[in-house]
């Protein structure tokens, strides 16, 4: 890696629901064009050599916890959190950590670490037998507290970013952090609904009746075969 790789923002801001009819999602090394906002965080490290990217890591974030709307979790990523603003922050002192993507409770999407880059979202964690979910997975950030429930406009933004993700690193598998690290971990909780994810992301009608496998592998189950059941949290 050589420092542009992490240089930051991509020109050319879009929407993030932009996509030309027919076109690959935009990407520009590692950072996603469908980002509304990019914030280059320093707690980041180099993924194992050759690893691929297979999965995405929903979780569930906000600061102080419950309250939404501010800037104290953009600050905690890019270590700039005023420890002495809320008590709950005497407990993040020190503490480095970041994660790919953040969607606001309005839907905005903001990227913090470079997608080929290992962010330090999960910590100590196994999905599948599989230790260390940092080095091949993508962090994804729901403002919100765990337990409670999201807002429409999450959904609706966490969609086309697992699209881009899918087509262009290859991501087909989701698992909440709670999944990952359980007993340690309970985000994003109940209130997420893994449902309305997986119909959000169900293929065309066209694909559909072609007999695809959905091409999404959810929670505690392997792929998902068209007809199926629903996903369980
Ligand atoms: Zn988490």
């Amino acid at each position: 890696m050589t420092p542009e790789d992490d240089a930051g923002p991509p020109p050319g801001a879009v929407p993030h629901g932009w996509q030309r009819p027919g076109a690959e999602p935009a990407w520009a090394q590692g950072w996603w064009q469908g980002a509304d906002r990019w914030c280059a965080s320093p707690n980041h490290g180099i993924r194992p050599p050759g690893m691929a990217l297979e999965l995405a890591v929903i979780h569930s974030i906000s600061l102080p916890p419950g309250q939404y709307g501010g800037l104290d979790v953009p600050a905690l990523f890019l270590n700039r959190l005023d420890t002495g603003a809320h008590p709950y922050y005497a407990g993040l002192v020190g503490l480095e950590v970041s994660a790919h993507f953040w969607i606001r409770r309005d839907g905005e999407i903001w990227q913090f670490v470079d997608v080929r880059r290992r962010a330090w979202h999960a910590g100590r964690s196994s999905w599948r037998g599989r230790e260390n979910c940092n080095d091949y997975s993508v962090g994804i950030e729901l403002e919100g507290l765990e337990g409670e429930r999201f807002e429409r406009g999450q959904y609706q933004a966490l969609v086309p970013l697992l699209q881009a993700l899918r087509s262009r690193w290859g991501i087909a598998a989701l698992s909440g952090h709670e999944h990952v690290a359980p007993g340690r971990k309970q985000d994003p909780g109940p209130g997420f609904d893994w449902t309305a994810l997986q119909q959000a992301l169900r293929p065309s009608a066209a694909v559909c009746a072609a007999g695809e496998r959905l091409p999404w592998d959810f929670p505690g189950e392997g792929p998902v075969a068209l007809g199926g059941t629903t996903a369980s949290a």
